[in-house]
């Protein structure tokens, strides 16, 4: 690699796209794009794909092919590259003739840095001979897993991509992904023919979204309060079928909230508006069946809903995925019952055998993923080949209000022992049957019912070994096959754990049918927001009525993170904007004069004393950290914990609150004051700052220093001023 280009990678980074620093795994994957190396990359939703093929592209020389399979995904992506001084083009049957020659000319004058195809554009002859014609960079494959059967979303013209390209010659492909069982990715590599591809996998985590299964009672209440929770919020209600959309759509305009439809079977120009309004910010909620998403990258939606129980568990991480891109908070919620399980089995019985059973394997595990009380995240990440060690997420409903729990030491060893004596070739159905000692035919003909495990678990039913067998998949002491994972293996920590056995607990699993008729205990959530919440709301409406004028998306203009970031900093410059995240040179320059009007003006009229000499002052990590505290403070995260993750003492954290307290911006810091000083004490300290002269620690420590510590004088201080300096 020459030297320098880590540099130039920074520079079009922060130039063009406006961000200081990579995320995750995306310097060394736009490294492999750049070095010409076959690249796969599996990373789920939100976490910024696109950037690993859009900043290659824009630097090396030629055209990059993008093939993407839903057309509003590229109208979108061209509008956003557009929107930061990209050429950009799509190629699909929206265009007219004299568009795609337009298109065409301007790819063969090398103008064009990126070309998204659609997949049945790419197999036209036509078009086949002119991309032979034109100077291609790379070949970036979107939503790769549309490759293999055994996907949630198989589409059959994938299939022909590798032989196209073939014909066009040796064109580096980098593959892409967010949804890949470790079977469909093995498909991918092998369609693709990309054996020897330079492999990135991130985290399938997504840290910032909270999951939540409730049972399938009173829906309808449930849904009018989590939608009410978040007024004027984007998000989205996922049902099954068209007549329930329209349905719920309905009930919640009834109910005052701005909420419009979507499915297949509305008119074209109906749903285009519809769903154009919903990213117009003209509607909240948008009420669809699953044809509504995949071409929808809104970064700020802040919930999404499944009224109905999805089809397979990549359905449910994709679609739950649309939420917090921006990588705020996002609230998935499912509403669950055994009933939707069995009704969408109906839809699959004219299926031929095989599709039937794919189908039924996909929907035990969604029950499954449903019924469990282990952690939601632990057993997401687990279905996508990954393993999460944290004990508690924090971020779901089964981490937040645990179940009962109980030891099951004895238990697993049972399972392992019947995995082992059935010879590792078998399906959790026969694995139980074994367990209760039920002699089915099936059980018979393999002469199970003569193994010692026979009957060992007859204590128990089926239900209770079901989820005893999935806890010790996901606790590693088997695996599934990948060839074929309806089958279990064991691990080595199993064999292990035979010979050495210790105390493991498993969780009971949830009963939704019997749970939940009580009313749910509110939990309060509130919001207390760190950023200027009335400015935030000001440049919020300028976004749309700019957005609204070039006709494109709001937030094609400035996401949500950006525009709280201003909130916070109130920049009043060219300067000072391009510092703030999200904001690049281009963006800065075609959009940033009337929010800077806006911000100047909201300045002078309030008297706010700006931020931008402590955004000078300090250096870019340093305002970063104030960001990434004010965030955690919003998030309620104990103060020695944000000093941990941050690797300052608490000191450093303390003086950085002050700062930030004193450079205008409220923080609620209650929650933490509440764990360490009573009301009482709170008060005095409180008492003391309203009637002192002056808001200096070191006379307050004189003042008070006997009975209170200094820590404990500066957290007040900080409330104090928060609650009255302001
Ligand atoms: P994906 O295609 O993986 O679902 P996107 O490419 O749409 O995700 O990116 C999700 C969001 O993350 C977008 O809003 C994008 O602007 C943002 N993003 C991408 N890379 C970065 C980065 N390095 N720093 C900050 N934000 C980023
Ligand atoms: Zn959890």
């Amino acid at each position: 690699m020459e030297t320098g280009i880590e540099d130039k990678l920074r520079e079009t980074l922060k130039t063009v796209f406006g961000y200081d620093t990579f995320r995750g795994n995306q310097e060394s994957i736009i490294q492999s794009v750049m070095d010409g190396k076959d690249t796969f990359v599996i990373m789920p939703t939100g976490a910024g794909k696109s950037l690993c093929y859009q900043l290659p592209a824009i630097l090396k020389s030629g055209t990059a092919i993008v093939i993407s399979p839903l057309i509003a995904l590229m109208k979108n992506q061209v509008d956003q590259m557009n929107a930061v001084g990209i050429n950009a083009k799509f190629l699909n049957s929206t265009l007219t003739k004299g568009e795609i020659n337009r298109v065409k000319k301007e790819t063969l004058a090398g103008e064009v840095k990126l070309l998204y195809v659609a997949p049945e554009s790419l197999t036209k002859e036509e078009n086949v001979q002119f991309l032979k014609e034109a100077d291609i960079s790379f070949t970036a494959v979107d939503e790769a897993h549309c490759i293999s059967e055994w996907g949630h979303d198989f589409r059959p013209e994938y299939r022909r991509i590798k032989s196209i390209l073939a014909e066009l010659g040796e064109i580096p492909i980098v593959a892409l992904t967010a949804t890949a069982t470790p079977k469909v990715q093995l498909d991918i590599v092998k369609n693709l023919a990309i054996e020897g591809a330079n492999t990135f996998q991130s985290s399938f985590n997504r840290t910032n979204l909270v999951y939540e299964v409730k049972p399938k009672k009173q829906a309808k209440k449930q849904l009018i309060r989590i939608v009410k929770e978040h007024k004027g919020e984007s998000g989205i209600v996922y049902c099954l079928s068209r007549k329930k959309v329209e349905e719920i759509a309905e009930f919640l305009k009834v109910n005052d909230i701005k909420a419009a439809p979507y499915h297949a079977g509305i008119d074209g120009n109906i749903r285009m508006k519809n769903q154009d309004a919903f990213l117009n910010e003209d509607v909240d909620v948008i009420v669809a069946t699953i044809a509504f998403g995949m071409g929808i990258d809104k970064p700020d939606v802040r919930f999404v809903i499944h009224y109905d129980v999805p089809k397979s568990i990549e359905g449910y991480y994709q679609e739950t995925g649309r939420a917090g891109r921006d990588g705020l908070i996002g609230k998935c919620v499912m509403f669950y019952s055994y009933n939707d399980i069995l009704k969408l089995e109906k839809f699959n019985k004219d299926k031929t055998v095989t599709e039937r059973e794919n189908a039924r394997f996909l929907l035990d595990e969604m029950a499954a993923y449903a019924e469990s009380a282990v952690c939601r995240r632990k057993q997401l990440m687990h279905y996508f080949g990954e393993e999460y060690h944290k004990e508690n997420c924090e971020g779901c409903d089964n981490c937040l209000h645990p179940k009962e729990r109980f030891e099951a030491e004895a238990e697993v060893k049972m399972v392992i022992e019947a995995v082992q004596q059935t010879g590792e070739r078998f399906d959790l159905n026969h694995i139980s049957d074994v367990l209760i000692g039920k002699a089915t035919q099936h059980v018979k003909s393999y002469s199970h019912n003569k193994l010692k495990a026979f009957g060992i678990g007859k204590g128990h039913d089926e239900a209770f070994w079901k989820s005893v067998i999935r806890q010790t998949l996901l606790n590693e002491f088997i695996q599934k096959d990948i060839e074929n994972p309806g089958v279990f293996k064991l691990t080595q920590k199993g064999i292990d754990f035979l010979i050495d056995p210790f105390a493991i607990e498993l969780s009971k699993d949830h009963e939704y049918e019997l749970e939940g008729e009580e009313e749910e205990i509110e939990r309060e959530t509130v919001n207390t927001t760190a950023y200027d919440k009335t400015l935030f709301d000001m440049l919020k409406a300028l976004r749309k009525s700019v957005a609204k004028h070039m006709d494109l998306p709001p937030y094609v203009i400035f996401q949500d993170p950006s525009m709280e970031e201003m909130a916070t900093l109130y920049p009043t410059s060219f300067e000072d904007l391009i510092k703030i995240v999200g904001v690049g040179e281009s963006k800065a320059r075609k959009f940033g004069k009337p929010f800077l009007e806006l911000i100047e003006n909201y300045v002078e009229e309030n008297d706010i004393i700006t931020a931008s000499d402590v955004l000078i002052k300090s250096s870019g990590t340093k305002s970063k950290n104030k960001i990434f505290i004010i965030q955690q403070i919003d998030r309620k995260i104990d103060l020695e914990e944000i000093a941990e993750t941050k690797d300052m003492t608490y000191e450093k954290l303390l003086d950085e609150i002050e700062n930030i307290c004193d450079g205008g911006t409220k923080l609620n810091i209650d929650y933490y004051i509440d764990h360490i000083l009573d009301e009482d004490r709170q008060d005095e300290i409180y008492d003391y700052f309203l009637n002192a002269e002056t808001d200096s620690v070191e006379v307050a420590l004189e003042e008070l220093g006997d009975e209170y510590s200094e820590e404990e004088i500066r957290l007040m201080r900080i409330k104090f001023m928060s609650e009255y300096a302001h």
